[in-house]
């Protein structure tokens, strides 16, 4: 068994290495939120497929108004979604709406705020250079462009993309399945009866939904006993999905059984100290065809560790190729902090922006068994072993949700 403290990049390094995408299924463009495309997909016509108006106004030859005011006849209204019956010839204009093509003949549109809005005759008041108001043919896109590239996880803009290109269905990613195991003697769920002696498993809802933000299908399968037995059967179980969390039980407490336990079954771990807080304890395994992670019981280890190692191995697993950290920016520390440890620390922040900077306040408790110090925190903020960072200087924050 492997003791060494790894860095966290060579851990990061050796988790991703373990993991490789799983296949692919067909999903329809509109269930595609969340998913990653794991094909490219090409326009397959230009969009806008004509020259169509950027303005509700009048369809004109610029070379009519170029000596404004003119006086136009108009010889018809193109409403957006209907075609000109007529072309604009010579001295004449035709009434259009935003997005409808523009007719033959026509090269620019006034918009309707410099006319008179007349519907027999209309007064145009300025000159305007051809082409004017007018979105080009392909202007958005060309037949043959790739819209939408492999490898990226698909939002509400991408699920528009589909639609637009009428992509009805599109390769993804299979999503990995993430068992959730919680060890403890001392967990109950919660809805069981407050007594002393016991706290609430709050990893694994906490697990659960983390694993889901990732794009992946949590399976919680519960509390698991403080006995070898009970962990070997539970994990033994687990292994049927393509990863495996525990929580607790890889410190080296008398009944810490996780590593023991995938050894009894075979398993070969990767390594279980990381050089970081919180969560120095963190097991990488492979039992059969599972990837196994160990993660500290105390919340707050468990959260960051996920962040650091579970997340982006799952991203990975579903088929993203960028993007798969999370991103590290530059924040102003409203407090200082220190890292009075040998392994580096990872303070929970709340990163906000303000007059075009970011700011990273940390949160007013940083224990790692305090779930408060998780409300609000959508930055790491990384201080080295044994150094610290003053206010009012800019440090290095892993963003963990949304800048608010
Ligand atoms: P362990 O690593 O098993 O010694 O757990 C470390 C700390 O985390 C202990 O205080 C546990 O009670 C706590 N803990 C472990 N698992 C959970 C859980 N599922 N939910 C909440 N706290 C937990
Ligand atoms: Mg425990």
């Amino acid at each position: 068994m492997m003791s060494a403290m790894l860095t966290v990049e060579d851990a990061q390094a050796r988790v991703m290495a373990e993991v490789t995408p799983l296949g692919v299924e067909t999903v329809a463009f509109d269930g595609a939120v969340g998913r990653v495309l794991r094909e490219d997909v090409i326009a397959p016509a230009d969009a806008p497929e004509s020259d169509n108006s950027a303005m509700d106004g009048y369809a004109v030859r610029a070379d009519d108004i170029a000596g404004a005011p003119a006086r136009l006849r108009v010889i018809g209204t193109i409403p957006a979604g209907h075609l000109a019956t007529a072309r604009v010839e010579p001295g004449t204009a035709m009434r259009i709406m935003t997005g409808a093509y523009v007719p033959e003949g026509a090269d620019t549109v006034v918009q309707v705020e410099l006319t008179d809005g007349g519907l027999e005759e209309v007064a145009v008041q300025n000159a305007l250079a051809r082409g004017t108001n007018i979105r080009r043919r392909g202007e958005d896109m060309r037949a043959g462009d790739v819209v939408l590239r492999r490898g990226t996880r698909a939002g509400a803009a991408e699920v528009a993309m589909l639609a637009g290109v009428r992509k009805r269905v599109v390769q993804a990613g299979i999503r990995p399945t993430v068992a959730i195991l919680s060890t403890g003697d001392e967990l109950v769920d919660v809805d069981a009866a407050r007594t002393p002696e016991t706290i609430v498993n709050t990893n694994g809802p906490l697990l659960a939904a983390l694993v889901r933000d990732a794009g992946a299908i949590p399976r919680p399968l519960g509390i698991v006993r403080d006995t070898r037995e009970a962990t070997v059967a539970a994990l033994d179980a687990a292994a049927t999905s393509d990863f495996i969390l525990t929580s607790g039980g890889v410190s080296v407490g008398a009944f810490d059984f996780v590593k023991d336990a995938l050894e009894a079954l075979g398993a070969e771990t990767k390594f279980w100290k990381v050089a970081m807080k919180p969560g120095k304890p963190v097991v990488l395994s492979r039992l059969r065809d599972s990837v196994c992670f160990g993660l500290p019981g105390n919340p707050v280890s468990c959260f960051v560790s996920f962040h650091l190692f579970v997340a982006p191995a799952l991203r990975k697993a579903a088929g993203q190729e960028g993007e798969l950290f999370p991103p590290a920016v530059r924040a102003r520390l409203t407090a200082p902090l220190r890292a009075a440890v040998d392994r580096r620390v990872y303070f929970r922040v709340r990163v906000t922006a303000r007059d075009g900077e970011l700011i990273a306040q940390p949160l007013a408790t940083q224990g790692s068994g305090s779930l408060t110090s998780m409300i609000g925190a959508n930055g790491l903020a990384v201080v080295e072993a044994g150094t610290s960072a003053a206010a009012g200087t800019d440090i290095p924050t892993l963003l963990i949700a949304p800048i608010s």
